[in-house]
């Protein structure tokens, strides 16, 4: 089978600019992928996320839409992308993170999890195969194998016995997945958007915090054989000088030739951290569910709209930023729709947050390009004075 279409342009340190073509999309890395947990970037229209962000690649939630609208409702109109109407990637999570965060609602096997649906109690099942077939049906140009995430303080023996269960996991996703490039689902809609190439493949290397165990993981995982591999299990509670040191220790030893993608973290802080140690592709959150409580993200630190001190305040949320929505409305507006519960507080503060994920990205790309990528992030660093509580 191809490998996935990916080549590293510049180095600067450990940290690299690269391009990832899919069948759907250019995406220049290092990239910040929008959430859109139930193929609907929360708040946020894609004619934004295409026109003016120019995202090339979003998130899906197999969990969620494996619950609902389910299965039968994708293959019945062809994939996620028809569904949706976002023609450019999408990248599919495996369900194992949003099934283990579960707790007293699953019964975990070697075959797989048994779980009940959050939405009406009725019994699921999801194993290495069950989510490959899923995602093969969803349609998306990533997919990720189905782990078990421990967690984040999960003991030495419980994380390898974990992690242990991972590797079995991997592998039948492997095989399973590679069954599904030839017979699958979702081919007969992807030769009729006239496309052609298959999906790819991401391995999740865990490990918690222990640095032995990472390593061990890494090794299996690699073993095995992915397109891409992914550091999981972070941003679960840890501490952030754990994060850190696992991101230290870890990402410069994964393949070198193939992306690296650290799932569900961060602030823009961890974003250029883990940059700093050849992290290639990020998601999170924090964002869009910021957005909707209030929090900005902006060039001097991170502020909470409801601060009594932007009562009268008609600067807008950045002052350097260029989306459309600091183009316009000030923060006393904005703090005002949020104090009234419009919802256009939610919709306008998660616009700006994207945007500035996806232009500190794309920043730091530039910055790597010209192997000035170190003082990039301590001028940005720097700059960081504001420090409102937002949530994370
Ligand atoms: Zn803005």
């Amino acid at each position: 089978m191809k490998p996935i279409d990916w080549e590293i342009k510049t180095a600067d340190g450990n940290a690299r600019s690269g391009i990832l073509r899919t069948r759907r999309s250019v995406i220049e890395t290092p990239v910040f992928m929008p959430v859109g947990t139930q193929a609907s970037v929360k708040g946020v229209r894609f004619e934004w996320l295409e026109n003016e962000m120019d995202a090339r690649i979003i998130l899906g939630n197999t969990y969620h839409l494996y619950l609902r609208p389910g299965v039968d409702i994708f293959k019945q109109v062809g994939g996620l992308h028809r569904f949706s109407t976002w023609d450019r990637s999408y990248l599919t999570d495996s369900g194992g993170f949003q099934v283990f965060s579960l707790n007293d609602l699953r019964r975990l096997t070697e075959e797989g999890v048994e779980f009940r649906s959050h939405l009406d109690g009725s019994k699921k099942f999801l194993s290495p195969e069950v989510s490959m077939e899923i995602q093969a049906a969803l349609g998306s140009e990533i997919v990720m194998v189905f782990d078990e995430c421990p967690p984040g303080d999960a003991g030495h023996e419980a994380t390898r016995k974990s992690l242990e269960l991972t590797a079995r996991w991997a592998k039948r996703s492997r095989v399973r997945f590679d069954r599904l490039q030839v017979d699958g689902d979702d081919l007969g809609h992807i030769e009729a958007d006239g496309l052609s190439g298959h999906q790819s493949l991401f391995g999740i290397v865990q490990g918690a915090g222990h640095l032995d165990l990472r390593d061990e993981s890494l090794e299996r995982t690699v073993d095995i054989g992915f397109d891409g591999y992914a550091i999981g299990g972070l941003s679960v509670g840890e501490e952030k000088s754990v994060m850190y040191g696992v991101l230290e220790h870890i990402a410069s030893k994964m393949p070198a030739d193939a992306p690296r993608y650290l799932m569900g973290v961060g602030t823009p802080e961890d974003l250029l951290e883990a940059v700093s140690h050849g992290v290639d592709m990020f998601d999170c959150v924090m964002p869009t569910r910021n957005g909707r409580t209030g929090g900005a993200f902006t060039s001097s630190g991170k502020i909470n709209i409801r601060n009594a001190r932007f009562a009268a305040d008609r600067e807008p949320l950045d002052a350097e930023c260029k989306c459309s929505v600091c183009q316009r409305y000030s923060r006393a507006y904005l703090r005002h729709l949020y104090q009234a519960g419009e919802m256009a507080a939610a919709t306008l503060i998660s616009h700006h947050n994207l945007f500035f994920y996806l232009d500190l990205m794309k920043k730091t790309r530039e910055a790597i390009r010209n192997h000035q990528f170190d003082v990039f992030k301590k001028n940005f660093l720097d700059g960081l004075a504001e420090n409102d509580t937002v949530d994370v």
